[in-house]
């Protein structure tokens, strides 16, 4: 089968109109309201490494480079104290830490429990991995360090998804979700929307979010990358996006749904948490703190009347020097945040 064609074809397909999202976007805040406070939140999501051992999800932009061997040693990865920094500056600032996330299957497990133990000396609080499927005695040897873990789910179609992810099976992605439902982790699901699905397939993911009782659904678009073969399959309407939050928000009331927030795509905040949207990511508040994007995402949650967690236009003095002194690491650990934790600081002293 040309899938190609068929997403594109799909992608063309998913229109939605004013008349059919008005009185669905109504009942979606009533749900809402019902269940969650007004307010909503930015989580950031940390990458850990660039590259991959699966490496050839066709859409992925870490399908476009160097395949890291399982049997070497991993070289494409960020240093601990660059990703310490970040989580730091990140709780300081009011933002929460949504998951770490990055190639599969590059870190040891001891590696990644070292590092995920360190994340949560500075939150105080469990992390969230979201990498893709590991197995059962993987999932063990991590489970007293997080709250769950995720994966996107590329497809529900087992055709579409060999298509998609040739080494990544929907199965194992499925296998996945219920070792972690029987070791009591919460379940993150990533659905990109523009990589084949149509639209009558949110029926489906409805049905495994209740199946697998999906504590958290976060939705992206297809971003086309460049030197992949989705790289000229245009991206779907906005309002198909809100649509299905929609669609999810009254069928789960309680799922807590999260949408990648892109600078493209920022007026649309408000029909977002319109729709039902817990939060975002994906925003990039490193480079977009204090500027017009943050305005526009401010005034958005405004109008809708929630009130966003953590500062974004406003900016406030940090002592960065004492934050990393009082880091439980030893003095050698905190001398290598020290540096990194002022350079996140100031790209956002810059733009205050
Ligand atoms: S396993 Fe994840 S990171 Fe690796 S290529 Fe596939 S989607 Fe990208």
């Amino acid at each position: 089968m040309d899938f190609l064609n068929l997403i594109r074809e799909n992608n063309e397909r998913h229109t939605v109109s004013k008349e059919e999202l008005g009185p669905l976007l109504e009942q979606a805040e009533k749900t809402y309201k019902k269940h969650f406070p007004l307010t909503a939140y930015f989580e950031r999501s940390i990458f850990i490494n660039w590259t991959c051992s699966i490496a050839d999800c066709k859409y992925c932009f870490l399908s476009t480079k160097p395949r890291h061997d399982p049997k070497e040693k991993p070289t494409a990865i960020r240093s601990p104290a660059s990703i310490l920094a970040e989580v730091l500056i990140c709780k300081a600032m009011g933002w929460r830490v949504g998951y770490i996330t990055g190639g599969l299957r590059v870190e040891s497990i001891e590696y990644l429990s070292n590092l995920i133990s360190k994340i949560n000396q500075i939150t105080g609080e469990k992390t969230m991995m979201n990498f893709g499927p590991y197995t059962k005695s993987e999932i063990v040897k991590l489970k007293p360090y997080v709250t769950g873990m995720g994966s996107a789910i590329e497809s529900f179609d087992e055709e579409l998804h060999n298509f998609i992810c040739p080494s990544k099976p929907l199965k194992s992605l499925m296998k996945f979700l219920q070792n972690l439902q029987e070791e009591g982790l919460q379940k993150l699901i990533t659905i990109i929307l523009g990589i084949g699905e149509r639209k009558e397939d949110v029926e489906i993911v409805i049905k495994k979010i209740k199946e697998y009782h999906i504590e958290k659904v976060q939705l992206c678009f297809l971003k086309p990358q460049e030197n992949t073969v989705f790289d000229t399959v245009p991206a779907p309407n906005p309002n198909y996006m809100v649509w299905w939050i929609a669609k999810i928000r009254i069928a789960c009331p309680s799922t807590e749904i999260k949408v990648a927030l892109v600078r493209e795509r920022m007026e649309e905040i408000e029909l977002y948490l319109k729709a039902g949207a817990n939060g975002f990511s994906r925003f990039m508040v490193f480079l977009d703190f204090n500027s017009q994007y943050a305005q526009e995402l401010e005034e958005g949650c405004r109008r809708v009347g929630r009130k966003l967690e953590g500062k974004f236009t406003e900016f406030s003095e940090i002592d960065v020097e004492k934050l990393v002194e009082e880091l439980p690491f030893d003095e050698k650990l905190k001398q290598k945040i020290l540096p990194k934790a002022k350079q996140y600081y100031n790209r956002l002293e810059k733009r205050k």
